[in-house]
């Protein structure tokens, strides 16, 4: 996240409602102490819980990560900024990707880390995080938070037989003004970008519920996220947050369906870019959440028309 220097962020909150869930993306939330008392505190102790610890896989080949696997990524952050480029790579190796499927592409000063999952066709969903960070504190919240997130989204959904290419990227030098994702979005011309059905972005997870940044965000697809968030009967809420910026805002200009997920508290103006993003900040739950949302609109997605989000 960019963050600029008048944000007053007033959420609207939308509780989340309905019994109906995404039926074959179970939501599954443990029942730990402790995480009940952290969903209790999200508003979101009435969510169906099963007490599964490993990942579980459905019948459409989709491995939903547990909330425990979530938060063993976070045992280890790597905190300087020239360590996160290999540390992305090595992740995305960990979770099961080849290294002849990961490249580094050098463009306009900046480098991004791409990995492909081919579908059937050749519309793409791009699903994108910036891995660099400020030089005040590790970045855990912003955004190693969205690098996790981005690699579970892949693991779950490497042997799933998607119709549209799946396109993961991490971003460089998102802290500098977007400008890994502006030099992607920049040089796509215009048949390119047409085979760009939606562009997902994961950024600063961590502090609390699942929200979609209004102003980073196709609104489309922030209502696809908020009838998700219901059926799911998890937290939602959405505003703008003005001034403020992240990967998904150069892929809006150029006219692709984008959304921006976060996970930010009312106070995250203290914590981002300053000492106090540190891992022990992170809530793993927080990042489970957004995982599983950003999960449930790639799934649903893929199954619509590509200018559904047009
Ligand atoms: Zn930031």
């Amino acid at each position: 996240m960019t963050k600029s220097t008048d944000l007053n962020s007033n959420p609207r909150r939308h509780a989340a409602a309905g019994r109906s869930s995404v039926a074959s993306l179970p939501l599954r939330v443990h029942r730990r102490a402790a995480t009940l008392a952290l969903l209790f505190a999200l508003g979101i102790g009435s969510l169906t819980a099963s007490s599964s610890s490993p990942g579980s896989t459905d019948d459409s080949g989709v491995r939903i990560s547990s909330q425990e696997e979530i938060a063993a990524e976070f045992k280890s952050v790597p905190c300087k900024n020239k360590e996160r480029l290999p540390a992305v790579q090595a992740l995305f190796e960990r979770i099961g990707a080849q290294p002849a499927d990961i490249s580094v592409q050098k463009v306009g000063g900046v480098e991004n880390l791409v990995l492909i999952k081919r579908g059937a066709s050749d519309e793409k969903v791009l699903i994108g995080a910036h891995y660099d960070k400020v030089d005040l504190g590790c970045g855990a919240i912003d955004n190693w938070t969205g690098i996790v997130t981005i690699a579970h989204l892949y693991r779950s959904l490497a042997n799933w037989k998607s119709t549209k290419t799946l396109v993961f990227v991490a971003f460089g030098k998102e802290e500098e003004g977007l400008v890994g994702s502006r030099a992607m979005a920049s040089r796509l011309d215009k048949s390119q970008a047409a085979q760009y059905c939606a562009m997902v972005n994961i950024d600063s997870l961590g502090l609390a519920a699942a929200q979609v940044a209004d102003n980073m965000s196709s609104k489309k697809l922030r209502d696809l996220a908020e009838s998700l968030a219901k059926e799911m009967q998890m937290p939602f809420s959405h505003t703008s947050i003005p001034g403020a910026a992240t990967d998904s805002v150069p892929f809006v200009d150029k006219k692709i369906p984008a959304i921006e997920i976060h996970g930010m508290s009312n106070d995250w103006k203290s914590v981002l870019h300053s000492d106090k993003d540190q891992v022990s900040r992170v809530k793993p739950v927080s990042v489970y959440l957004g995982y599983r949302l950003a999960l449930s609109i790639v799934y649903r997605i893929d199954g619509m028309p590509c200018d559904a989000f047009r």
